[in-house]
């Protein structure tokens, strides 16, 4: 059934942030106002239309993209105001089409924070609301983005417009909830104070997994390693750190965030040169420069420092697959088993990052309820790719292991692993049938 005229959606080809599903010719609106919302999503209820959310562009696999051409997109970039910094309460309220990059720039411009800030540059708020993300700054009072959220206001099925405090029913079906229980229209988080708006950065080259666990154990304010994906005795990987700095002198750089076409047409063109060897030489570098670094950064730029790790999809047509595997204790021997594995198999990851979790304050509708590790992991899409979705899956078994569904949806075929009732719900909401709609293959 169509709309009435008065609303008038784009029609564009989108697809997830890791090029795995995608949806041409979707119908895209962006709501100017909240007044404007509401008249679309009543109109949508009165014409029994779906829809679904999408404002940021770092969503993976089939989250953000409709099921079927009658779907509509919804994009709350247009609602990203910053409506309130409290100073005495430390809070901050703001719409959620806020880009959370943006959120870090203001609120350090302020002499602020937020906690659990996740890593891409284009996440929106309300998209790290409802992917209950973990961020490199994680910690034991604050576990996941959740954490940080005071209260929501929040648009229901029914278009009613409620507020909900952490005390209400409620609230904790919106945190990592996918957008699958309501439509989060403003957020209260809460804030820190920093000294200054640098941070003292280093970097530190360690060459096995014991070295490992205890550099991530390290009372650092910000704490993660990259490890070599071939996984060489004299580079196995590197640890970054960051502290708040006293240094209060400006660093900040301005980089440019968006990429061009020549930038998009560099990595198409790169693509033709990405093989084992190739990667393997870019790495040997990357490693030689991070060896051993100290210097000082401005806050922004240390979590957004270039727009080249947004573009990495773009070497691989059918995209990539992204798996974070948390994992409550046993982090050498599930380490060892991962590196054994891709070693037999001659897989090699675009990149591998472990980093320490925390357990969330409380039980959200999605979240990691340990303390633990995270290793991050990020495959090419094809046959192997598939090869370690198979061995993930009896990891997952045999170490009581689970996966960020941040991350890949692909797992949540696999009954066994996840709650039932999310899966249903996720079933039904977003992935149709079963099958993951409009799967590159
Ligand atoms: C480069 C990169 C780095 C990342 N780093 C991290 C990290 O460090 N830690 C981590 O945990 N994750 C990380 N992620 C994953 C990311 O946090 C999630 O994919 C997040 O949900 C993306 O949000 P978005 O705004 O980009 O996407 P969107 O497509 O806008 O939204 C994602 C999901 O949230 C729902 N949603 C969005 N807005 C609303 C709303 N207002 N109300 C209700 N539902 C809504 C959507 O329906 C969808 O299900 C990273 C992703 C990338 C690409």
């Amino acid at each position: 059934m169509s709309l009435r005229h008065e609303f008038i959606t784009t029609k564009t080809n989108i697809e997830a942030w890791n090029r795995t599903c995608y949806k041409n010719k979707a119908k895209i609106f962006f709501p100017k106002n909240l007044n404007e919302l509401l008249k679309f999503k009543r109109q949508l209820i009165n014409s029994k239309s779906k829809y679904i959310v999408k404002t940021g562009n770092c969503s993976y696999d089939s989250k953000s993209i409709p099921a079927d051409e009658k779907s509509f997109v919804i994009s709350l970039k247009n609602l990203n105001r910053i409506i309130k910094i409290d100073r005495s309460k430390h809070t901050i309220l703001v719409q959620s089409g806020i880009k959370i990059s943006q959120l870090v720039k203001t609120l350090k411009e302020n002499k602020y924070k937020i906690y659990c800030v996740p890593g891409g540059e284009k996440i929106s708020l309300g998209g790290a609301i409802s992917a209950n993300a973990i961020g490199k700054d994680s910690n034991s009072s604050y576990g996941s983005f959740g954490d940080n959220v005071l209260s929501l206001k929040v648009l229901t099925e029914n278009n009613k417009l409620i507020n909900l405090s952490r005390s209400s029913k409620n609230f904790k079906n919106l945190i990592g909830g996918f957008g699958m229980n309501g439509l989060i229209i403003e957020a209260k988080l809460k804030i820190k104070k920093i000294k200054s708006e640098n941070v003292n950065f280093n970097t530190y080259q360690f060459s096995n997994i014991q070295e490992l666990t205890k550099i991530l154990n390290n009372k650092n304010e910000y704490n993660y390693a990259q490890l070599d994906p071939y996984f060489r005795q004299k580079n196995f990987g590197v640890v970054f750190s960051a502290n708040t700095s006293l240094n209060k002198n400006n660093y900040y750089k301005k980089i440019n965030l968006n990429s061009n076409f020549l930038d998009k047409f560099f990595f198409y063109f790169a693509s033709l040169f990405v093989n084992r060897f190739s990667w393997k030489i870019f790495y040997r570098f990357f490693f030689i420069i991070h060896k051993r670094q100290s210097k000082i950064l401005d806050l922004h730029n240390f979590h957004y420092s270039s727009k080249y790790k947004h573009m990495i999809p773009l070497l691989y047509s059918k995209g990539i697959d992204d798996y974070e595997i948390l994992i409550k204790d046993n982090l050498d021997i599930v380490l060892k088993k991962i590196i054994k594995f891709l070693k037999i198999n001659k897989i090699y990851c675009i990149y591998i990052v472990v980093k320490k979790i925390f357990k969330s304050k409380s039980k959200y509708f999605y979240s990691f309820n340990d303390n633990g590790y995270a290793i991050a992991l990020s495959l090419k899409n094809d046959k192997k790719s598939l090869l370690f979705y198979n061995f993930l899956k009896i990891l997952i078994k045999n170490y009581q292991l689970s996966i960020n569904l941040a991350k890949t949806d692909k797992i949540l075929l696999n009954k066994k692993i996840n709650k039932s009732s999310f899966m249903s719900l996720y079933k039904k909401k977003i992935i149709k049938n079963g099958k993951i709609s409009r799967k590159r293959t």
